[in-house]
């Protein structure tokens, strides 16, 4: 992949709003180094206006390869559950080799949308009768291989997963290759730190699967000793189910009981979190942590709409994730994040910022920011000094992009449908997608055909 010294901009959304002639200097290991104004003639100019690379801050990257093999009605009631029997079927038969093969085509997908960085919430440890394999990480591995090949940037989570059920039920058959013990998935996190170590904003954190799969003393034994700042996902009060038996189990609600039992602050991502009360709602915001919201994946699964106007007004911080990856593009989640609470509250821009009146840049920037912190990368988000140099150029030839500007351009890109909006990108100093097109898109394609294949044979 070509690696940029910088990049000379005509249009560019920074920190503090849009400018115009910029430059932007790489450092050789990826960062963006300097921000400064004018164009520099020795950099190549990017061919269109440039926004922060978005990061998506939740992702099961195996599951985009049965993307749409659920949607077929069964003989009852379709709902997350059966949908996860679905799931449970097809993960039976992945290999690594299948499992690096969808990453990379996922990546890849995912970089030419305008996502460039990922959190991979990893749970698929073993081998299918759930025996570690004999280097405990080698599923680890082949993710950060797959993010090497795509180029995208990768925090690694891999996830404590130990029991079905709340109170520390034993699993089912099917959750045979997501389990370990604390212990177990430290060996693993260790391994995948060491495999990772010198890309340029790439880290490991933490993710607990759900309070349904950790019980008290796990969790506290996972996260014993962890440093501060190391990223810490869960899933919480996804569904009404989940949340109906919580209750009769602890008595609480997943996230009164949460906040109650563990040190959540603004390391944490709480995925979902869409069942909350107004005080859970509240009590969320107001710690600091990320809602970590993935609004096709909630719709398709029929989980219900997150309290995204009350959340806001009390500070809450979002951002944003494909998840099962029914859909893998940043416009899409954002414009359905809005849409749902235009429908339920029969009103238009009802996620307006403060300060802010155009709702698609509003959106942008604040997902930006949410992904960011989520994915535990510290200092200024988006095209600022010291981030990993990850830019997105969008298409001026995209006729929906046609004669906008400013945030009327963020605007257009988030709302006006799904087109070719983006043109280029930059992750982490290098040239991932041209022309609308990855890189590597011919072999990174071959391979998940050949993936496809055997998982059909
Ligand atoms: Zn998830």
């Amino acid at each position: 992949m070509e690696r940029l010294a910088g990049l000379a901009c005509g249009r560019i959304r920074l920190p503090g709003g849009w400018a115009g002639d910029t430059t932007v200097r790489f450092s050789p290991d990826g960062r963006i180094e300097a921000v400064e104004p004018g164009l520099d003639p020795a950099l190549p100019r990017a061919d269109g206006p440039v926004i922060p690379g978005m990061p998506n801050l939740h992702s099961h990257a195996f599951q985009r390869a049965m993307a749409g093999l659920a949607e077929r009605a069964g003989p009852a009631e379709d709902s997350f559950w059966t949908w996860r029997d679905t799931m449970y079927g097809f993960v039976r038969r992945l290999t690594p080799e299948d499992a690096q093969a969808i990453a990379a085509l996922l990546y890849s997908e995912m970089l030419t949308q305008g996502y460039t960085a990922v959190a991979e919430f990893h749970y698929l440890h073993h081998a299918p009768d759930g025996t570690p394999y004999a280097d405990r990480a080698e599923m680890a591995t082949r993710i950060i291989a797959a993010a090497d090949t795509a180029g995208i940037g990768l925090t690694l989570l891999p996830v404590l997963y130990a029991h079905g059920g709340f109170g520390g039920q034993p699993p089912a058959d099917g959750q045979r290759r997501f389990l370990n013990t604390p212990g177990g998935l430290r060996a693993i996190l260790d391994a995948a730190a060491r495999a990772m170590a010198g890309r340029t904003g790439w880290r490991t954190g933490l993710a607990l699967h759900s309070l349904r799969a950790v019980t008290a003393d796990e969790m506290a034994a996972a996260l014993d000793g962890l440093p501060p700042g190391t990223p810490v996902h869960i899933h919480i009060a996804e569904q009404t189910a989940e949340v109906d038996a919580c209750v009769a189990w602890s008595g609480r609600r997943p996230v009164e009981w949460l906040l109650d039992h563990a040190p959540v602050s603004p390391d944490w991502c709480l995925v979902h979190a869409t069942h909350m009360t107004a005080d859970e709602t509240a009590a969320v915001a107001r710690c600091g942590a990320v809602a970590g919201l993935c609004p096709t994946t909630e719709a398709n699964l029929g989980d219900g709409l997150f309290p995204a106007p009350a959340f806001l007004a009390h500070g809450g911080r979002f951002g944003i994730g494909s998840d099962s990856h029914i859909s893998v593009s940043p416009t899409e989640d954002l414009r359905l994040l809005e849409y749902g609470q235009r429908l339920a509250a029969r009103q238009r821009n009802v996620l307006r910022q403060p300060g802010e009146a155009s709702i698609g840049a509003g959106l942008y920037r604040t997902a930006l920011a949410g992904g960011t912190q989520a994915l535990g990368r510290p200092g200024t988000p988006g095209i600022a000094a010291g981030q990993p140099a990850d830019l997105v150029i969008l298409n001026p030839d995209d006729p929906r992009l046609m004669g906008r500007d400013g945030d009327a351009l963020l605007d257009a890109h988030v709302f006006a449908g799904s087109g070719h909006g983006v043109r280029g990108v930059v992750a982490a100093g290098c040239v991932v997608v041209r022309d609308g097109r990855h890189v590597r898109h011919g072999a990174i394609v071959a391979a998940y055909r050949r993936a496809l294949e055997r998982l059909r044979g």
